[in-house]
């Protein structure tokens, strides 16, 4: 079997009809990575026990005929910062090394209620923090398409695992590109669901405004499935919209003639690769001759984005983190005199250089004397991003723009310089900052071989739209 073709439907039909197990099918996974993921490191965590436990539950169910849940013996992982009761969630942090989650994540539950088989968690960035993976405490993941290079981050792992055939599907969040850039870099889907439309609850906060979580799969349909059984409502999270949940997989196929599409035109300027441009030329082209309208539209404060979202992520992060003391969760530093300077020493022990880089960023810009310059202004031009994207919904239905301004780089090729990173989430950032739901689909490779992005993003709670124009791009890839 090719752990790295396998879809939900696939599965599906091979457990009906007798063809493989649930079982066997977590074994080949298993096997997998215990062989290869060595070269990848996209596990930090694999959970054997509660894999193969999970799967016998299903095969039990598919001998006596009963009828499957949607993600049944569907092979998954999850990244490092979602809560998984009973096994270590480190958020990519030494400081939680030894921290084992007393409960399940809302999204890790609603999965293996519907017959997911968790094999294990995901590398990423330090609570999530980076765009390569390289912020990891433990050891950084290289891309599955070329290992000396970055899988992109900070759901590093969860991209790079689907696209090793370590996983069928895999949870990622995205506080500012976490799942659409390293899906961009891999070569696998990601989506940002709109805010609020997937619970938090057991999701380690790193910017509350501004994080999701999401899934990530080989295909649009996979995604789509997975979206679905982790969306809606949950009394556990109280920015958890009571929204509708459509059956998204259904979505996919829906026709996309007449659909008016946004190309920004802020999107496409200096800095952008000339292959990812070209490509998503000729995606757009594909759109237009499956009968969609192509208008060229303006987002005029998108230049502020990235200032914005660095002032609000590293404020919000900043509190979020306040939590982590050396009293409660994390490993304590024992060569202390004062309770203070345990705080400190512990944390100071702790935290990795971008986690203590994204505190102090953020403790300054929300001091006082700054707040207003920084804080107050960051929040008054995220409104204005806001406007921007409500004025363009006005016009089109959905926006099409890049994922990244260029493809996966080389690892150690950023890790000097904190700017240059930050500048690979340059078209991902606005759409955490306002709310709005998008995907990364794979629109294929450059002379290198290596995986390019495109996205698409949609009105708030209208994944719909989002997905059926992803499905239409990723047909014509074939
Ligand atoms: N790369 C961005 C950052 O470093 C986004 C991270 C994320 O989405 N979690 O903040």
């Amino acid at each position: 079997m090719n752990t790295k073709t396998l879809t939900i439907g696939e599965v599906h039909s091979s457990l009906r009809e007798g063809r493989t197990t649930a079982t066997a099918l977590a074994e080949s996974y298993l096997s997998a990575i215990a062989a290869h993921d060595a070269e990848i490191g996209s596990y930090l965590t694999v959970t054997r026990e509660r894999a193969l436990a999970k799967a016998a539950q299903i095969d039990h169910l598919v001998e006596k005929g009963d009828p499957l849940p949607p993600l049944a013996g569907v092979p998954v992982g999850i990244k490092d910062v979602l809560m998984t009761a009973g096994v270590r969630t480190t958020a990519g942090s030494k400081f939680l090394d030894k921290f084992v989650a007393p409960y399940d994540a809302t999204s890790v539950a609603r999965l293996e209620s519907a017959g997911a088989v968790c094999l294990g968690k995901l590398n990423c960035d330090e609570f999530a923090m980076g765009s390569s993976n390289e912020n990891s405490a433990f050891y950084p993941v290289h891309n599955p398409h070329d290992t000396t290079r970055v899988p992109g981050g900070s759901s590093g792992g969860s991209a790079a695992s689907v696209a090793a055939g370590f996983a069928v599907a895999t949870l990622g969040s995205d506080t500012g590109g976490s799942i659409r850039q390293p899906a961009a870099f891999c070569g696998v889907v990601g989506v940002l669901p709109t805010y609020g439309r997937v619970s938090r609850y057991g999701l380690i906060a790193f910017a509350s405004s501004l994080d999701h979580v999401g899934p990530l799969a080989n295909t649009v349909e996979d995604a789509a499935t997975v979206l679905g059984v982790i969306s809606g409502r949950d009394p556990l999270d109280s920015t958890s919209a009571a929204a509708p949940v459509p059956d998204f997989a259904a979505e996919c196929g829906r026709d996309v003639k007449g659909l008016r599409v946004g190309l920004p035109k802020e999107y496409f300027s200096a800095g952008l690769d000339t292959e990812i441009r070209n490509s998503i030329e000729r995606q757009v082209d594909g759109l237009r001759a499956a009968g969609c309208e192509i208008v060229e539209i303006t987002l005029p404060h998108t230049e502020y984005a990235i200032p914005v979202y660095y002032i609000v992520a590293t404020a919000e992060a900043s509190a979020n983190l306040a939590r982590f003391d050396g009293v409660r969760y994390t490993s304590r530093s024992t060569q202390v005199k004062t309770l203070a300077d345990m705080y400190r020493k512990s944390r100071d022990e702790g935290f990795g250089a971008e986690v203590k880089r994204r505190i102090l960023l953020g403790t300054y810009v929300l001091s006082a004397g700054y707040y207003d310059a920084y804080y107050r202004k960051a929040q008054q031009v995220r409104a204005l991003l806001l406007k921007d994207f409500q004025q363009a919904f006005t016009q089109v239905d959905a926006i099409v723009t890049p994922v990244t301004p260029t493809a996966a780089f080389k690892l150690g090729e950023k890790t000097g310089d904190p700017m240059e990173m930050y500048l690979s989430d340059i078209y991902t950032v606005t759409a955490n900052l306002v709310g709005v739901p998008g995907i990364s689909v794979p629109c294929g490779t450059n002379q290198q071989g290596l995986p390019m992005g495109i996205q698409v993003l949609g009105r708030h709670f209208d994944e719909s739209t989002v997905l059926s124009l992803a499905s239409a791009i990723e047909r014509q890839q074939k």
